[in-house]
């Protein structure tokens, strides 16, 4: 049992990893009683994001063990607390990456809590009573209303699971470049995994030309069928990335690992930009000739604030945009992120934590 929770009442299962090994196994931990700004949630599916494996590999040294990973989730408001007016029992819901932030910055005051400097994970992170956060590879969750969005009646609540991290990630990012309502672009995603293939989705509903550049080829097929891309380039073939030198306005680099950004920033037009949204735990190479030969930028940024999660999810519900997921049962997590960690999903795995409930509720 977890020695910083000494309040907290409520007994609650889940998996957690123990040590950088990264293995998950069932725990037992407690969470805080709903308070009057809560909403308490039965988890229905929590998607697993490469952040969760940076996280319990401990990847970039800050992980807090017992770890309970898991910050795209889906589940149905079963308690609210007296002070919240905009959940009532029984309503589909998402939490992402949020637990709290300070309330009064004036990141917060601008629903850009994302970028308070007292933002406080949904897990691996401190909680307001000074508790460690943990989250959603858990059947039940208690979440402050104010880091809580409703869910599109008409998408399934298994595949709209990572959109409450990759989802918003991507989404963030186009809007904070004008990709979200100035259609006709060229733009570029790189690395075609959980953000890399939503970053497509929206891409295309947003009116954009978008071009993928893989270390995979093997996804071609599919990215331009299925997903609806419209070029495909392969990184390491150098043919093929001549060919798009100065060819994209915009490039998302979703990678997970350490890689050159010069051969990238080539692709992007003269004024191009480049967003980073990845978080590699080493740093990258970023040679001078191709930023300053092209004026061109790169930039970074994390999530998204709570207004635009919400705006988020109701485009995703306005074009039915969701994610493409392998779901897993719980005793499969293991096997997942080792598959995560060899680039071995298309594009997501989304852990069915309600198990048999989770079939009557999509
Ligand atoms: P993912 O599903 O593993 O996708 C990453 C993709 O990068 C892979 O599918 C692969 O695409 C490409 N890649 C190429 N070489 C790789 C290598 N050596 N190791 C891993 N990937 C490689 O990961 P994700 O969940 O989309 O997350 C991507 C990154 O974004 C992670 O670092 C994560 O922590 C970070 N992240 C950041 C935010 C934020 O707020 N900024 C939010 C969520 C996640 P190809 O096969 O096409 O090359
Ligand atoms: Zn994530």
């Amino acid at each position: 049992m977890a020695q910083t929770t000494p309040n907290h009442t409520q007994t609650v299962a889940g998996w957690a990893a123990h040590d950088p090994s990264g293995k998950i196994t069932p725990y037992i931990f407690k969470r805080r009683e709903n308070g009057v700004d809560d909403v308490t949630i039965k988890i229905m599916y929590c998607g697993i994001c490469h952040t969760d494996l940076h996280h319990v590999r401990n990847d970039w040294g800050i992980t807090m063990y017992p770890v309970v990973p898991g910050h795209e989730i889906t589940g149905v408001v079963t308690k609210v607390g007296s002070n919240v007016k905009s959940f009532k029992i029984g309503d589909k819901v998402g939490v992402g990456c949020i637990a709290a932030s300070c309330l009064k910055c004036e990141f917060c005051k601008s629903s850009q809590e994302n970028y308070c400097d007292q933002l406080q994970f949904v897990y691996n992170g401190i909680f307001w009573d000074g508790s460690i956060t943990y989250g959603g590879y858990s059947e039940m969750l208690v979440a402050d209303h104010r880091y809580v969005v409703h869910l599109p009646e008409n998408l399934s609540m298994a595949a709209t699971a990572p959109l409450l991290c990759a989802g918003i990630t991507v989404f963030t990012s186009l809007k904070d470049n004008n990709l979200t309502e100035s259609p006709g672009k060229k733009i570029g995603v790189v690395g075609l995994g959980g953000l890399g293939h939503v970053a497509i989705k929206f891409g295309k509903a947003f009116g954009h030309h978008v071009t993928v550049i893989s270390t995979s080829p093997s996804k071609e097929k599919e990215a331009r069928e299925f997903l609806g891309a419209d070029d495909f380039i392969v990184s390491f073939n150098e043919e093929q990335m001549k060919a798009g030198t100065r060819t994209l306005d915009f490039i998302l680099d979703t990678v997970a690992a350490k890689h050159s950004l010069g051969p990238i920033l080539e692709l992007l037009k003269v004024n191009g930009t480049l967003s980073f949204v990845a978080a590699p735990d080493k740093p990258l190479e970023l040679p001078a000739f191709p930023l300053i030969f092209g004026k061109r930028s790169v930039k970074g940024s994390i999530i998204g604030g709570m207004k635009e999660t919400q705006e988020m999810m109701d485009v995703c519900g306005k074009y039915n945009i969701t994610c493409n997921i392998e779901v897993i049962k719980p005793d499969q997590i293991n096997e997942a992120l080792d598959r995560l960690a060899r680039n071995d999903v298309r594009y997501r795995f989304v852990i069915d934590i309600a198990g048999e409930d989770s079939a009557n509720i999509h």
